[in-house]
């Protein structure tokens, strides 16, 4: 489709003013748009539009001058263009939001405090051999996973004194939770990691007498019984 638009370019150029002609036909978002001319006279001069032949003289001075405009596309197509990807776009929209409700849906619904080792309950907390043993205990074989038992940040993982190696989370509360004798660990400091998560595997280093995970908590700088901290949280040995 080829339109034509007649502007009185000379007095719109002599006016200072600027002529956009943005695209032809004439629905309301395609209008011409034309900036207002310097006065009446001129503006009744300034545009006609319609399906002339699209040529225009300029054989004189002041003479409109006609401006081709031509569109690729008719304005049905644009509209269903349109149309298809509005719907396309609140169906994405649709499907974001449907996601984030199964993930938080997800994250309510998982277990905040988990037993850190499957195994036997051999030590508790307290008195033991003439000195206090400030965890727990729990054996199984060597190679058995070790997870956080709860979300929070590792603060350390490598060797220490007594534990052989050792890794420790830091919880959001500041409680600290470590664990001893691993034969292995796989996280490293700064990784945030969430309860359930594997984080070693069961060892016999550093001062043990076989295999078995050692696990204390801080709580406030004090070493409290593990055991008594879990079940508070439902999590029982
Ligand atoms: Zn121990």
């Amino acid at each position: 489709m080829v339109a034509a638009v007649a502007a009185g370019a000379f007095a719109a150029a002599a006016a200072g003013q600027t002529l956009q002609a943005t695209s032809g036909g004439d629905s309301p978002e395609h209008r011409t748009d034309i900036t207002p001319l310097a006065n009446a006279d001129d503006a009744s001069a300034a545009m006609t539009t319609g399906g002339g032949a699209g040529v225009g003289g300029n054989t004189r001075v002041g003479a409109p001058v006609l401006l081709q405009v031509s569109e690729n596309t008719t304005d049905g197509s644009v509209e269903a263009k349109k149309l298809t990807e509005s719907a396309e776009l609140t169906e994405a929209r649709l499907e974001r939001e449907a996601e984030e409700r199964r993930k938080a849906a997800e994250e309510a619904a998982r277990p905040k405090f988990v037993l850190p080792a499957q195994g036997v309950f051999t030590s508790g907390y307290g008195a033991r051999w003439g000195a206090t043993h400030y965890g727990i205990d729990i054996a199984n074989s060597i190679g058995t996973p070790i997870v956080a038992a709860a979300d929070g940040t590792v603060i350390d993982a490598g060797p220490a004194s007594g534990f052989g190696l050792w890794v420790r989370i830091q919880l959001d509360d500041g409680t600290i939770h470590v664990y001893g004798h691993m034969d292995s660990f796989s996280v490293y400091v700064g990784q945030r990691v969430k309860a359930g998560e594997q984080i070693a595997v069961i060892g016999n280093r550093g001062q043990s007498t076989g295999p078995h995970l050692h696990f204390e908590v801080h709580e406030n700088g004090q070493k409290v019984d593990p055991q008594a901290w879990l079940a508070a949280r439902g999590v029982y040995i």
